[in-house]
């Protein structure tokens, strides 16, 4: 029988899910996803972790307890340090399997083998190893397993570039048809934020899918090329070395410089050093220039659905005019 791996919908799930899902399953894993986020897996996960952990770890807590429940063999969550050279993850995800063995009682076994490719990306040939090894595959077949898987991961990629969104992509990568949208949109806003904010429906509170229906076109910086985020993160004076900042920034500062939208949403998460860092400086350069719309949005735990709807309305409203104006 196979073993029953359970990943988190969380925190770079929204990244690496069909990395990780083709590399377990090449293993001979079955791979189980936690339900889709609600009230109360967010509950749980503030219930059980830190009060000071910012709401992405809180939440992701809570997946890892429907894991849990679900009755897996393995949960899987690789300790992830860097994904580039030269670069790093935020802490909390290094921390991150250390601190839910420390908080949840009961939990199957914990895979938390080490992902860092700071110094050379050939690195990744030792997590590849650790985790085939734990299924008791040897070199070989673990490297080609993480080949086939890589391929995966290409092609998804290449489906955000052509202006999906993860779900979607994850969806055609299983075989499925996509839904066609047929919106009908008079503008086009960049939405920028990590991908835990802005695409978990619950925590973002459907913020893409309102915004479609209230005529906007939503870009984010997974759409972009590397090269085109590179290029926007140039133009910061000091090189950012935290991934997922830069991704962010360079993304923003990409779609300011190209005027591709007529305006930016900037979704950050409470108690989430990186973020207050990034909006800062998002915010500072876009004002400087005064020429394009910027809205910041923090999420917690609290943050009422009332209120940053009647803002992005608002906001909305305020491009419209000044479009209409000149
Ligand atoms: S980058 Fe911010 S939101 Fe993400 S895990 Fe780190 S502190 Fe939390």
């Amino acid at each position: 029988m196979s073993v029953r791996v359970g990943i988190p919908r969380a925190l770079l799930y929204y990244y690496y899910f069909p990395l990780w899902k083709e590399f377990l399953e090449q293993l001979g894993a079955e791979v189980v996803v936690s339900a889709p986020t609600t009230k109360g897996i967010l509950t749980r996960g503030v219930e059980q972790c830190v009060d000071e952990a910012c709401l992405p770890i809180k939440l992701a807590f809570g997946h890892v307890q429907n894991l849990a429940d679900k009755g897996v063999d393995v949960i899987f969550l690789p300790r992830m340090v860097s994904v580039a050279q030269r670069e790093y993850i935020c802490p909390k995800f290094l921390g991150f399997p250390d601190m839910v063995r420390q908080n949840i009682k009961n939990l199957p076994v914990v895979m938390d083998t080490s992902f860092n490719l700071r110094k050379k990306q050939s690195d990744v040939t030792d997590f590849v190893q650790r985790v085939g090894a734990y299924f008791g595959k040897g070199i070989f077949k673990s490297r080609l397993a993480f080949g086939v898987a890589l391929r995966k991961q290409k092609q998804y990629q290449d489906l955000l570039e052509q202006g999906l969104f993860p779900e979607e992509a994850m969806a055609i990568l299983e075989g499925k048809e996509p839904k066609s949208k047929n919106i009908n949109t008079d503008l086009t806003i960049a939405v920028i934020g990590h991908p835990y904010n802005i695409y978990d429906p619950f925590i973002s509170m459907n913020l893409l899918n309102r915004l479609n229906k209230m005529g906007v076109k939503v870009l984010t910086a997974d759409h972009l090329t590397e090269q085109k985020i590179e290029q926007g993160a140039a133009k910061l004076p000091k090189k950012l070395f935290w991934t997922l900042s830069k991704k962010i920034t360079g993304g923003a500062l990409h779609f300011h410089e190209k005027s591709t939208v007529d305006g930016i949403i900037h979704v950050a998460a409470f108690a989430c050093g990186p973020d207050s860092m990034t909006g800062e400086l998002i915010e500072r350069f876009i004002r400087r220039e005064g020429r394009m719309p910027f809205l910041n949005i923090n999420l917690d735990e609290h943050t009422g659905e009332a209120g940053i709807i009647t803002r992005v309305e608002a906001f909305l409203d305020m491009v419209r005019w000044r479009r209409a104006v000149g």
